[in-house]
């Protein structure tokens, strides 16, 4: 029976999601989340909310995926059992940004990634030095890990160099995609 299977892969996935250190507590509820190639949460709980589910995005028109286009793992996504599971983004539900499963950047991720690599490969004041640190120390300063402080250091030290347009461009394309601790760090 088809509600059997889903509740048995939601409990298989609480488990899964606590060895990924999202911890557990009574009001948090686990689903699976779909969302649009750039990134824009289009329904967190496609299990218990299917009606909210779209193929394509209402604010982008990109197509959506629930589940990770490499490995095919569904997209983790978690809630309070609290509020009512709607079409918005909301902080209790932030998009992830890397499979919880092979550990790999999802599309949006990945478009960020390109595109900063893409627009610091034009700046001639960035030696390929510099290009090498921000390039590796990416991945840091897009989510939170130990190393976020050190990389955004690193990345906001190879921007002294940079003047006008490029640096302004960086800011804009980055800022809205770092986190909160390395934004502070790179722009203070
Ligand atoms: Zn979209
Ligand atoms: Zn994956």
């Amino acid at each position: 029976m088809n509600t059997y299977k889903i509740n048995t892969r939601v409990v298989i996935e609480i488990n899964n999601y606590s060895t990924f250190g999202f911890g557990y507590d009574s009001d948090t509820q686990y689903d699976v989340a779909q969302i649009c190639l750039n990134g824009h949460l289009v329904n967190e709980a496609t299990k218990k909310s299917p009606q909210f589910s779209s193929k394509y995005c209402g604010k982008c028109g990109q197509p959506t995926i629930d589940k990770c286009p490499l490995c095919k793992s569904p997209i983790a996504s978690r809630y309070q059992r609290s509020r009512t599971p709607s079409m918005s983004s909301s902080p209790e539900s932030p998009v992830p940004f890397y499979c919880h499963d092979c550990g790999k950047p999802y599309p949006w991720t990945q478009t960020i990634i390109d595109t900063t690599i893409e627009l610091i490969s034009g700046e001639d004041e960035l030696t390929p030095e510099d290009k090498k640190i921000i390039t590796e120390n990416l991945p840091d300063i897009i989510s939170q890990t130990p190393r976020t402080p050190l990389a955004a250091s690193r990345v906001r030290k190879t921007l002294e160099g940079m003047s006008g347009a490029g640096k302004e461009v960086f800011k804009q394309l980055l800022s809205d995609n770092v986190t909160e601790s390395a934004k502070l760090l790179i722009w203070p």
